[in-house]
């Protein structure tokens, strides 16, 4: 009988452990099981390091991923020939040596035959899922709008399971997992949904035991910046990257840091609600209710305000790429308004920058639309904020658009599980 693809017990990617879903609630636990500190967790350990390479470094010979994962070249064979018969890797046309002679590489790389992973983002108006491929390619998106006075719970679990099943109807291989981005508070532990601003319903929402029971596949949660930072470490410009930081900004503002490779969550994944920290005391009301949380000053909100109040066009519909165009084109207020509210995501980015030096900011969200003059504004101000240091250069970049980031993201939260990938 033909191998079936769907059959979970047909491929042993990773752990036995995985092929199994279990309640949402125990996979925390499973990472913690004594049994897993046995020679099968070292062989995985080394296996994660390997593939951590190969997203790091792209394509690679097996002697460059020996040498990047610090592991001999008899271990490297063993962690490689099973990838290859499972269809995780490939093996590339041969590469000459060069000068120093020896045999041709073959360089390794993702298989578009891989398993692929399951994305879905979830924000108060709409689910959106997809397919992502390990080489980062997105497919097979759907999105479902979600009512805005839906009548419970159930309402909810019935348009983001249509949405998902969608998505999975459309995969040629059993997804390696499923995961979540969003726009909202989490328990990454206990992978349910603390509150969403904007959609009370989604209050305690256990969002990872619907979807692990529906779908039988492993699911992870995270806060859509957090998402964010880990699309960019595994499949952006955070590739590589030992410390970096996410700032999004829009509706609202958030950020995830990753410190000496770790994506930094907080207990339960309590931290990084970097929208509310406070950059003026006594200043305008927010919406959690406190005062003067930087998002207050950094969103669009605040901008739109400024822009009528400015005389500015269409103020409620001015944006970082509105506003630039008009700063570009002359307009009396413009120019002033882009540099305020540029300092005013500066600030932030500085406390950042000078609680934990994270020394490289990629940017996502409004002030990308805004292009090279926003971006070039906002760091002019960091600089003019925090100390220089020799060898301490703050740089920025802009992250992928905003619509593939957080599906790329969310997909990655599945990777970093799989390879043990320290939270
Ligand atoms: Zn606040």
């Amino acid at each position: 009988m033909a191998k079936r693809e769907d059959d979970p017990t047909a491929e042993r990617m990773f752990d036995a452990d995985r092929q199994n879903p279990l309640p949402a609630e125990d996979y925390g636990a499973v990472r913690e099981r004594p049994s897993l500190l046995s020679s099968s967790l070292v062989g995985s350990t080394n296996r994660g390091r390997v593939v951590q390479a190969l997203f790091d470094r792209g394509p690679s010979s097996r002697a460059e991923l020996a040498r990047l994962a610090g592991v001999n070249r008899t271990t490297i064979s063993g962690i490689v020939q099973p990838l290859l018969d499972q269809q995780f890797l490939v093996e590339g046309e041969p590469v000459p040596a060069g000068e120093v002679g020896g045999k041709p590489a073959r360089p390794l790389w993702f298989s578009p035959q891989a398993r692929p992973i399951c994305g879905i983002l979830l924000m108060p108006e709409e689910v959106r899922s997809c397919l992502v491929s390990l080489e980062g390619k997105i497919d097979a998106e759907h999105r479902e709008p979600l009512p805005a006075h839906p009548s419970g719970p159930a309402e909810i679990t019935e348009r983001l399971t249509a949405c998902v099943a969608r998505t999975l109807a459309s995969a040629r291989r059993r997804p390696l997992g499923l995961g979540v981005a969003v726009g909202g508070m989490v328990d990454t532990n206990r992978r349910n949904i603390i509150a969403v601003n904007l959609a009370p319903v989604l209050a305690g929402y256990p969002i990872g035991e619907i979807l692990a029971g529906r779908f039988g596949l492993p699911v992870q949660i995270d806060h859509h910046p957090r998402a964010l930072l880990v699309g960019d470490r595994w499949f952006g410009k955070g590739r590589g990257m030992r410390n970096f930081a996410v700032v999004y900004t829009g509706e609202v503002l958030g950020g995830a840091l990753h410190l000496d490779g770790h994506l930094y969550r907080g207990v339960s994944g309590a931290g990084g609600e970097l929208g509310h920290t406070f950059v003026q005391v006594d200043g305008d009301v927010c919406y959690c209710g406190r005062r003067g949380c930087w998002e207050t000053i950094a969103t669009l909100g605040w901008l739109r305000r400024r822009a009528a109040a400015a005389g500015l066009p269409e103020p409620g519909a001015i944006d970082s790429r509105r506003l630039v165009a008009l700063a570009e084109a002359g307009r009396p207020g413009a120019a002033e308004l882009l540099d305020t509210y540029a300092r005013n995501v500066a600030v932030g980015i500085a406390n950042l920058q000078q609680t934990v030096a994270p020394n490289f900011f990629i940017l996502h969200g409004d002030v990308v639309g805004g292009g090279k003059r926003m971006v070039d504004a906002i760091a002019a101000h960091v600089r003019r904020l925090v100390p220089s240091r020799p060898g301490g250069e703050v740089s920025f970049d802009t992250g992928d658009t905003e619509d593939r980031a957080a599906l790329l993201g969310a997909a990655g939260l599945v990777l970093s599980d799989l390879l043990h990938f320290p939270l």
